[in-house]
């Protein structure tokens, strides 16, 4: 099952000066229970690609589908429920609310849809997602109470809770030390094993070997095995 279908994606951003080309022409599938790993040096638009993905931006051109439906044409005030409903995002900061309980921030996703989710419903969800990272013991709690592998943990719970279509990974261990990185990234493998799709950008080698499929981008392309940049090959 397609989940994700990019067509010549391009993204530039303009001001009165310059034009930058950002992304230059991405073609990229992601089918249901895939990981994917997205790799590159800086300035190379992988932060630009999560973020179109992610529907927190349009492209200048192409066609992008999510679950079949395309979403490039879209407002950014329709693209947001879209995204509330299809994608969850874990940061490399974690990104909770400190004012919020635990619960409170696994629980925004599903405050934000466009039908509201009913309370007991609600509740179990964000229990069931408490489970699965191993923290129901902290969902009164706040953030600030808790190590960075456990916010990152919660962070996990609140991207899941929406069972959402593709979960965007952003640098996930780049706040973390070696054993708190070393654990969300299992955390995320067997969640990718259960059937979570998965899309990560990472500096680090050892993580995107990890995923199923790695993707190298250069230059705003996305690079074939041999180094090649895919769009400027003969059709
Ligand atoms: P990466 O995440 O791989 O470091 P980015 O996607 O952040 O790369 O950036 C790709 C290119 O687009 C860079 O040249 C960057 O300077 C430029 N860029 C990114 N965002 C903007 C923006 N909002 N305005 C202008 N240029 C941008
Ligand atoms: P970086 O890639 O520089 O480490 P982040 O991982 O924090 O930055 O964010 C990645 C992208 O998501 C950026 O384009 C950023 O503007 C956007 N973003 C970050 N936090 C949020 C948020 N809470 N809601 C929506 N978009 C966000």
């Amino acid at each position: 099952q397609q989940k994700i279908s990019m067509r010549g994606i391009t993204k530039v951003f303009a001001t009165d000066e310059m034009e930058t080309h950002a992304l230059r022409g991405i073609d990229l599938q992601i089918f249901a229970g895939d990981f994917v790993s997205i790799c590159g040096p800086s300035g190379c638009g992988k932060s630009t690609l999560l973020s179109l993905l992610g529907l927190l931006d349009m492209p200048t051109e192409g066609s992008y589908q999510i679950e079949g439906q395309e979403v490039s044409g879209l407002s950014l005030s329709e693209a947001a429920f879209i995204r509330n409903e299809k994608i969850g995002f874990i940061f490399q900061s974690f990104n909770l609310i400190d004012e919020l309980t635990v619960f409170d921030n696994i629980a925004l996703p599903l405050r934000y849809r466009r039908n509201a989710v009913p309370k007991a419903e609600l509740q179990e969800r964000v229990m069931a997602c408490l489970k699965t990272v191993d923290m129901s013991h902290r969902a009164g709690h706040r953030p600030n109470q808790l190590s960075g592998g456990q916010q990152q943990r919660i962070a996990i719970a609140r991207a899941l809770v929406g069972s959402p279509a593709l979960l965007l990974v952003d640098e996930p261990t780049g706040n973390l030390d070696s054993k708190n990185g070393d654990a969300v990234m299992d955390m995320l493998s067997e969640l990718n094993s259960n059937g979570t799709t998965l899309c990560m950008v990472t500096h680090d080698p050892r993580y995107a070997d990890m995923a199923s499929r790695k993707l190298h981008l250069l230059d705003g392309r996305i690079l074939d095995a041999d180094g090649t940049p895919l769009s400027q090959q003969a059709q």
